[in-house]
């Protein structure tokens, strides 16, 4: 019985690091070039792996090298791939990304993503309804995200979802949705009429802000609470919100309360960051634990 169903994109993330960022019609020479998997769904589908979860990833990969790339690593990964569909004369999700003067530029091309739509999910609702917990994020169809969250609430799923990147959401998905996780910025997007404090206080136990190194922000019904993360030396914070994502999910479902998830995501995100790349740096259970 699979206990946490990730609904989401996969990518190869196509990394260039290079002394000068190129401008317009310029060519640059570059210092290095790899290939590491990545998306926001598959990132988060291997950290609660990672944390000892049983995990079955509902998506799309192309039907070229890369797709075989990210479902082999889904497999070492142990996230069960049955439900990782190949589409036939379409490429993967790829990330571009120029890591160039201390910072980063991203072109995402869907790719295979688009294919994760709601005739898709309907198809494997069975092992859905089996799930403890989905967790879903935005970097796949709008309607899609609102079919997910359509069945969750008729079949009683508790629901994570992850607003990023920052869209605007329907307030049927924000209503049925059991938990919502935006960073400041998708927030912002989110509630655009309300303050943060005023945000929390309307969404009491569902709504989790987090603030990068401060931790993650909720309202228990009284009063506002921040939930601190730990101090690192943060090498590379790429992938904290999918790690702190996953490990909610995962404390959710062993039964934690909310604080005691938040304390437990806030731990795994906090060592995530303590390591280059997004999956690179996502610690097991026993990392995690060793350093409660
Ligand atoms: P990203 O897009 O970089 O993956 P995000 O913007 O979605 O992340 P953040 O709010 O930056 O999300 O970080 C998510 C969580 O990761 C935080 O709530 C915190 O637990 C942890 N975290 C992030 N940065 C740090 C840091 N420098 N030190 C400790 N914990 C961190």
């Amino acid at each position: 019985m699979s206990e946490i169903v990730v609904i989401g994109s996969s990518s190869m993330d196509l990394v260039v690091t290079s002394a000068i960022r190129p401008g317009a019609g310029e060519t640059v020479l570059g210092e290095s070039f790899k290939t590491v998997p990545g998306g926001k769904g598959a990132n988060q589908a291997v950290a609660a792996a990672r944390l000892g979860a049983n995990v079955k990833m509902i998506g799309c990969v192309g039907d070229d090298h890369y797709g075989k790339e990210i479902l082999v690593n889904f497999k070492e990964n142990h996230v069960n791939v049955t439900n990782v569909k190949p589409v036939t004369g379409v490429g993967s999700g790829t990330a571009h990304i120029v890591l160039a003067e201390g910072d980063n530029s991203i072109v995402f091309v869907k790719g295979a993503n688009d294919y994760i739509t709601p005739e898709y999910v309907k198809s494997v609702i069975d092992d859905i309804k089996k799930a403890k917990i989905v967790l879903i994020q935005q970097e796949i169809p709008e309607e899609t995200v609102e079919y997910v969250s359509d069945i969750c609430e008729e079949y009683n799923i508790p629901l994570l979802l992850n607003p990023a990147p920052a869209r605007p959401l329907s307030q049927d998905v924000i209503n049925r949705a059991t938990y919502i996780t935006p960073n400041e910025h998708e927030a912002a997007v989110l509630f655009n009429n309300l303050s943060i404090e005023e945000a929390l206080k309307k969404y009491p136990n569902k709504l989790f802000i987090t603030e990068g190194k401060q931790g993650a922000r909720y309202y228990d019904g009284e009063k506002e609470i921040l939930v601190s993360s730990y101090t690192v030396d943060a090498v590379d914070t790429t992938g904290a919100g999918d790690t702190f994502n996953a490990a909610l999910a995962v404390a959710l479902v062993e039964g934690k309360n909310i604080e005691e998830s938040l304390q437990f995501a806030n731990r795994a995100a906090s060592l995530s960051v303590t390591k280059f790349g997004a999956q690179g740096g996502m610690p097991t259970r026993e990392e995690v634990e060793g350093a409660l």
